[in-house]
């Protein structure tokens, strides 16, 4: 249930909505939104008390309307905010007008490694610069990422070149240490359904890129949104990165664009779209990124590394830096050509 307070609602009455609400044993979720407040009921409230409790909250002081959300996922729908949440990070808006581009090294490896391509993502218009400091992969033997001094690298260069940060939390236990040196916290696909990295995270209040699993529906990723936004924490953007193929043989997931427009029509978060993850190979990353822009996408999460050849992580899939800057023209287009610009 959503209970809309009127534009002119007073603090007080905003209060009063909450507290009669808990008095119910329910929890009650305060959500300032860019004209009005909402009050949403995150838990499940008991059949027999629904009626009378829209009644009763219907008829207070300051609330304009009730409405009962009949999807599963409650805040991350479209019903309950209509307007697209823009997630600002540092003045970076994500989810509004402009298509924003995030990219970086798949691993931090060194600072002159990531430095190299802080400086050419900024260069070439990029705002967002990701790099991953904890990389459990499919063998224990591969290369683990830098921990804490690869943390300590991201910070670094995202001060040198102006560049807001990304980094994919793994484990509950470095929270605090990533969100003391890092902007963004990323939930990998492989961890989109740990719902307790997702509550700890929607406990930090800090914003989240949640990827979708690779076999997650729509629903499961709204899902897992869900278990963030329950915290208190509205900082959510959506990450498409591809789904189980049919076959690997030419790309290492299937890119699932669809995903773009529908959650655009049924959630009101930014979608983002990883084109590196799904195509693995370079080759198609161009493509699949402008693609993206044309489906709706907010921004991309895009692999480059200075010598892919190299890299100690997902070389195959990492354009060059030249390769990036070229595609970040093209992509300008693109989003000029649906309407939006590129920041
Ligand atoms: C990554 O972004 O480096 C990553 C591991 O992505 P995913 O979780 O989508 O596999
Ligand atoms: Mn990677």
């Amino acid at each position: 249930m959503i209970v809309a307070m009127k534009s002119d609602a007073t603090e007080r009455e905003v209060y009063e909505v909450v507290k009669r609400i808990s008095s119910y044993g329910l929890n009650a979720l305060d959500l300032p939104g860019g004209e009005r407040h909402a009050i949403g009921i995150a838990s499940a409230i008991p059949p027999d008390l629904r009626e009378t409790l829209a009644e009763v909250v219907g008829s207070m002081d300051g609330v304009d309307h009730v409405t009962h959300v009949s999807r599963k996922y409650k805040l991350a729908s479209r019903e309950f905010r209509s307007a697209d949440t823009i997630v600002c990070v540092k003045g970076v808006n994500i989810g509004g007008k402009d298509v924003v581009v995030a990219a970086g090294p798949c691993a931090i490896e060194s600072k002159e490694q990531l430095n190299a391509a802080a400086k050419a993502v900024k260069a070439a218009g990029g705002r967002i610069l990701r790099g991953g400091a904890f990389k459990p992969r499919t063998s224990p033997y591969a290369f683990q990422g830098l921990g804490l001094e690869g943390l300590k690298m991201l910070r670094a260069a995202g001060e040198k070149y102006g560049l807001v940060t990304v980094t994919e939390l793994v484990d509950q236990h470095d929270l605090e240490v990533v969100a003391e040196h890092v902007d963004i916290i990323q939930i990998g696909a492989r961890n989109m359904q740990n719902y307790p990295l997702l509550t700890a995270v929607g406990k930090s209040g800090r914003p989240v890129v949640l990827k979708r699993g690779p076999s997650a529906t729509i629903d499961e990723w709204l899902l897992a949104a869900e278990y963030v936004l329950a915290q208190g924490n509205g900082n959510v953007i959506l990450c498409e990165r591809g789904v189980h193929p049919l076959d690997r043989e030419h790309t290492r997931y299937t890119l699932d664009l669809s995903a773009v427009p529908v959650v655009k029509a049924i959630s009101h978060l930014p979608v983002i779209v990883d084109p590196s993850h799904a195509c693995g190979n370079w080759k198609y990353v161009p493509a699949m990124s402008k693609a993206a822009i044309a489906a709706g996408a907010d921004g991309l999460l895009i692999e480059v590394h200075p010598d892919p050849s190299e890299a100690l992580c997902d070389g195959p899939q990492s354009l060059k830096l030249e390769g990036f800057k070229t595609l970040m023209g093209e992509m300008k287009l693109v989003a000029g050509a649906v309407g939006r610009g590129m920041v």
